[in-house]
């Protein structure tokens, strides 16, 4: 049996499937699930990545892990200091979290 629907509900929900294929920067028309790569070409992207706070002496972690979002990729893995306000010290890249 069809869904009952109103014709205000019918092209909203086609509305929201054509927008999930669109870029909404440069409107690029996406497969389903594809990110658009404009932005980290224009170099606008921002990169998150998950971090935490290591003593470059002694190796040892805090136990606070932070979210830190970039514009430049960093190395997951790598030591960084200075990464940013509030960044005091040096930080070891955990995990990359996703770019937007
Ligand atoms: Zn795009």
């Amino acid at each position: 049996m069809m869904k009952r629907q109103t014709v205000l509900e019918y092209l909203r929900e086609r509305e929201e499937l054509m927008q999930e294929r669109i870029c909404p920067y440069c409107e690029a028309h996406l497969d389903p699930g594809e990110k658009c790569t404009c932005r980290a070409s224009q170099g606008l992207a921002e990169y998150t990545y998950r971090v935490v706070k290591e003593d470059v002496v002694t190796g040892e972690r805090g136990k606070r892990v932070r979210k830190i979002t970039k514009r430049n990729p960093l190395d997951v893995g790598g030591l960084y200091m200075h990464l940013g306000k509030g960044f005091k010290g040096a930080y070891r890249v955990l995990e990359f979290v996703g770019m937007e």
